[in-house]
């Protein structure tokens, strides 16, 4: 644990993920104690944030607040544990619509789910994994019930400090920064991170193009002035336009790779087969899958590319 400023924790938490930690923040200040982002639901994650807390003399209970960057498990999945010892629970509106139902209420989006896997090419026996990796998921996030909404521009007062709300889209739809304006601090979630480029999926309960969400969201992060970011994996990002201006570079470069494999029809899982050639897990290859269909999906709403089916192929136009 970090004390980046006064009263201003950075809590790294370890996830069963390639990421290997989560990073949490925790704001204590004026008697009130806030955390934002919450791990997830095992048993390693509880007991390394009970420590965290304890060194601070501070125990589960006494989170009052919970602010949420983004519905991903890592960063949600004990929201409704510290709901259901009294938190407050606060996520963007879009998330509450789409990313929060999609824990909520998984069997309004199950059928959806596997019917796009499954026009954009995907195999029954890969399905298979990707189906066990997202039950194992399940059994460790805890949904709040009744969360709260943010919006783009508020202004909150936690624990003696003002954030300001960033809607940054992309990575999901309803992600957020939070920007502490006076210090020069952004509080990035995972909209950026310091060594890996953050996955932008299309998935079957998401906005139609993540894409061009994402690139929009860096544009607006280049704008802010920020001292140093703070992200959810990983350490610091000192200059916030060096980053932004590389995962534009990188995503530039992954469209144009991606443009030179449509001179014939393929799915988007052949695709993205040809684009994350190497070894891969259930989970990592949902991931490129989602990735790949995201990137095609930006050419196509662009004019640059078409798609015929289903089973969907896409060609260049
Ligand atoms: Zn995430
Ligand atoms: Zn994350």
């Amino acid at each position: 644990m970090k004390e980046l400023l006064p009263g201003l924790y950075q809590i790294p938490v370890p996830i069963p993920y390639p990421l290997k930690t989560v990073n949490l923040y925790l704001f204590k200040g004026n008697g009130e104690v806030a955390l934002l982002d919450t791990a997830l639901g095992t048993k390693t994650a509880r007991g390394t944030l009970e420590l965290s807390l304890a060194e601070l003399g501070l125990c589960f209970p006494d989170v009052k607040t919970v602010l949420l960057t983004h519905h991903h498990p890592d960063h949600y999945g004990l929201a409704g544990f510290f709901e259901g010892l009294g938190a407050r629970v606060y996520l963007h509106e879009e998330e509450l619509g789409r990313g929060h139902r999609f824990w909520l209420q998984p069997e309004a989006f199950e059928e959806q789910s596997w019917r796009l896997f499954l026009d954009h090419g995907t195999p029954e026996e890969a399905l298979w994994g990707i189906r066990e990796t997202m039950a194992k998921t399940r059994e460790r996030v805890h949904p709040p019930q009744n969360p709260l909404s943010l919006r783009d521009g508020d202004l909150l007062e936690v624990a003696g400090r003002r954030l300001r709300v960033v809607w940054t889209p992309g990575h999901a739809d309803g992600h957020v920064a939070f920007f502490l304006e006076e210090e020069g601090v952004l509080l990035a979630g995972d909209a950026l991170l310091e060594r890996v480029s953050p996955n932008v999926g299309l998935w079957a309960y998401t906005r139609e193009n993540p894409l061009k969400d994402f690139l929009a969201s860096l544009d607006r992060l280049e704008e802010l002035p920020v001292r140093v970011a703070y992200a959810g994996h990983f350490g610091p990002i000192p200059h916030v336009r060096k980053r932004v201006q590389e995962l534009r570079a990188h995503h530039q470069e992954r469209l144009e790779i991606l443009a030179t494999h449509l001179d014939t029809p393929k799915t988007a899982w052949e695709l993205s087969l040809n684009l994350f050639p190497q070894e891969l897990d259930a989970p990592g290859r949902r991931f490129a899958f989602a990735e790949t269909l995201a990137h095609l999906e930006y050419l196509r709403l662009e004019g640059h590319v078409r798609r015929e089916g289903p089973p969907y192929r896409y060609f260049r136009a």
